[in-house]
């Protein structure tokens, strides 16, 4: 995914908890965790495309990738929150009767997994260190790690992280599709090109421009917005997905599947045009969208909500 797409996800993540229906102490938490994180996001937006511009771990850590394999025994599949449009649609994929195999070296859920545990030591950190400590974490520092994850969960939901053809080659499918989301969100919103980042509303969110009011009905940017509205919110991982290395993990097997209902066994880099790739399989480019986008900022929402859950329930201990 591509800047803009990464640091609107997460505010779209905020918001989704913010608007969220919870239990009275999970409530709690979320307001604690809105509050937080709008004092702290200015200036760390950066975070947000820190792996791209700086870690560049992109062929390891932005990426699980599968390839379907005929022999052996067939993949054991995760289960993801209802809710999770991917799980909606692949649940009943042909492609999980097959074996699978996963390429060395990438390691997408470890990445979350291990920045989930840092976000978490380092509020800890500062909770117990005196004022003035040389090891004691700002909150931009915290408030970036936080982006950072953010960017390492959105990437999971890209369907071609998730699959081992080459989809960067040939006619680049996989940046065409990265920039149909980047191009959306800045036809819409209004950015602050000179620092790097959007301009805000008074509630602190990107600022939406209304000239843009008629055109946006049509986008399927709108249409996340609806999924999102009727959705319930799970604060779960998932049945049997017991921290955030398992829900990864999850989300990035029906990536996979969703990655082959996209495009169709056969097709690969140098069969699949600038022409075709947009409905090839048995779901378009739109519904692939609706549900990578949407199902992002549900997981972000929900990996933010359970470590800060984790932190403030050390924090009263
Ligand atoms: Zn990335």
């Amino acid at each position: 995914m591509k800047q803009y797409t990464h640091a609107w996800l997460a505010f779209m993540a905020i918001k989704r908890l913010e608007q969220a229906e919870l239990s009275k102490s999970n409530r709690k938490y979320a307001d604690s965790l809105i509050k937080w994180f709008k004092d702290n996001k200015d200036g760390v937006i950066q975070g947000a495309w820190y792996p791209d511009m700086i870690i560049k771990d992109m062929a390891s850590s932005h990426v699980l990738k599968f390839t379907p394999v005929d022999e052996g025994e067939k993949g054991k599949f995760r289960k993801l929150p209802k809710t999770h449009l991917v799980y909606q649609y692949c649940k009943e994929s042909d492609l999980k009767q097959k074996a699978y195999k996963i390429d060395r070296d990438t390691n997408l859920p470890d990445r979350c997994e291990s920045i989930a545990h840092s976000v978490v030591d380092n509020l800890k950190m500062q909770e117990s260190e005196e004022k003035g400590s040389p090891i004691v974490p700002s909150d931009n520092h915290v408030a970036t790690l936080f982006f950072m994850l953010s960017h390492y969960i959105a990437d999971a939901h890209v369907p071609f992280h998730c699959d081992s053809r080459r989809f960067s080659e040939g006619n680049n499918i996989h940046g065409r599709l990265e920039k149909e989301w980047d191009d959306e969100i800045k036809k819409y919103y209004l950015l602050d090109k000179a620092n790097g980042r959007f301009f805000y509303d008074p509630t602190g969110y990107p600022l939406f421009d209304k000239k843009k009011d008629q055109l946006y009905k049509e986008s399927f940017l709108k249409k996340v917005d609806d999924n999102l509205r009727k959705r319930k919110f799970a604060v779960s991982f998932g049945p049997k997905n017991g921290n955030v290395w398992d829900f990864m993990s999850a989300i990035c097997q029906y990536s996979y599947l969703l990655s082959y209902r996209f495009i169709p066994e056969g097709n690969d880099h140098t069969n699949v045009t600038a022409h075709n790739w947009k409905k090839l399989g048995s779901i378009n480019l739109e519904d692939v969208s609706i549900a990578a986008l949407s199902d992002a900022i549900d997981s972000i929402a929900t990996v933010y909500f359970r470590i800060w859950r984790r932190y403030k329930k050390w924090e009263k201990r």
